[in-house]
């Protein structure tokens, strides 16, 4: 039920790669669970929207932000894991 928490950050006029047509297309922000190592992380992800497919996609850029704050994410994760143990 991503619908709820989404956060617009960008609306922008675009040639959207879902649909093919030129219209506005909305860049959202929202928690995610992940999986990653085997560990579960809550993110935030962002996604772009086509409110004429009613579809999420994600664009080339977008995947690798994603990818980073999840890397990051599970980094703090592990080193707050470490200091906690000492
Ligand atoms: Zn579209």
């Amino acid at each position: 039920m991503k619908v709820l928490t989404d956060k617009i950050i960008k609306t922008e006029v675009m040639l959207c790669p879902c649909c093919m047509e030129t219209h506005e297309v909305q860049t959202v922000e929202y928690m995610d669970k992940t999986v990653y190592n085997g560990v579960e992380l809550g993110t935030d992800t962002i996604s772009c929207y086509c409110s004429l497919a009613d579809t999420y996609f994600e664009v080339d850029e977008i995947i690798s932000r994603n990818y980073r704050v999840l890397v990051e994410t599970y980094q703090k994760l592990m080193e707050n894991k470490n200091e906690a143990g000492n």
